[in-house]
């Protein structure tokens, strides 16, 4: 079933670009990017792999309503949105917040695409349990996905995306990491002599062990590292200088990136190769997980592309 659920969705293939900087000819590293931003044009990126094997079990159990998660810009919630129109499925998203006046592009194309959208105050969506308690009164028969795609279904269909690696040598695998869900499945079928470094779009306390124990737990891997230096503020934060660093590197690569992910893990892996962080020789597969719609969410300009 997995397959013809994605010849409904009809994803483009992923390429695979070079990415020729002074620091990577200087440091001697040859860095990749697996541009699977380009896979679709709504659904942008690691979001489809993470949501396919939980949409092919709603199928297969007969749903009819898939309940997910999300902010008024969530890359989630509008490839559920895509995926669930075009496999016939009815969508419900249960936005964060009060209804606003105006709602964001995203949710508008949410919208557009047949999903029902649920506001709920920011207490009640941060209190799971009693929430899905509530959601499964008001919308019986349906099947919740979590936040994100997360979870072992996120993780198995986040696993394919090495798959689109094939026939590329890579030393070390970079990606963005929010829930750890897509380093997870990368973890699961990387070979022992690759490594992975997840660059933690979020702000996370010192201690919180959240994420290496949710890897542990899934993978057993310990050949990886995530680094947490890049966060730029927090989840969804920026300064002015991330905002350049997306400009000056669009102008050198011609990649465009998404302030809440991507532009942390070039600006971090860059920084790394700079700090000497990859021995001399290594050669980078850096994932561009997507996520440019989000962006719809800077005011107008802040941006060259
Ligand atoms: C959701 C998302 C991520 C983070 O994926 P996790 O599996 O939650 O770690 C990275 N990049 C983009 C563009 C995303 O939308």
């Amino acid at each position: 079933m997995i397959a013809a659920i994605n010849e409904l969705v009809n994803l483009q293939p992923a390429v695979v670009q070079r990415m020729t900087l002074p620091v990577t000819s200087h440091k001697q590293i040859t860095a990749d990017v697996l541009r699977i931003d380009k896979i679709h044009a709504t659904i942008s990126g690691n979001k489809w792999f993470k949501l396919q094997y939980a949409l092919e079990d709603a199928m297969l159990q007969g749903k009819k309503n898939i309940i997910t998660f999300g902010g008024a810009y969530s890359n989630h919630l509008l490839a559920t949105a895509y995926a669930c129109a075009r496999l016939g499925l009815h969508a419900t998203g249960i936005i964060r917040g009060e209804r606003p006046e105006i709602l964001s592009g995203t949710l508008q194309e949410c919208s557009g695409l047949g999903m029902q959208l649920h506001f709920v105050s920011r207490d009640d969506y941060h209190e799971k349990e009693r929430l899905h308690g509530q959601l499964m009164e008001l919308f019986p028969g349906s099947y919740i996905i979590p936040e994100g795609g997360a979870g072992a279904r996120g993780v198995r269909g986040a696993a394919e995306i090495l798959q689109l690696t094939r026939g590329h040598d890579f030393s070390h695998i970079c990606c963005a990491v929010g829930t750890g869900t897509m380093l997870a499945g990368l973890l699961t079928v990387l070979s022992p002599e690759q490594s992975a470094t997840g660059v933690s779009a979020l702000k996370i306390p010192a201690g919180d062990n959240t994420i290496s124990r949710f890897i542990q737990e899934t993978t057993g891997s310990q050949n990886y590292s995530i680094t947490y230096d890049y966060h730029f503020g927090g989840y969804a934060r920026k300064t002015a200088e991330l905002i350049q660093f997306m400009n000056s590197f669009y102008t050198q690569t011609g990649i465009p990136t998404d302030f809440v992910y991507t532009a942390k893990l070039f600006y971090g892996i860059i920084d790394m190769i700079g700090k000497d962080q990859f021995p001399p020789g290594s050669h980078l597969m850096i994932i561009h997980s997507g996520g440019l719609q989000g962006n719809r969410s800077l005011p107008k300009n802040s941006l060259v592309f």
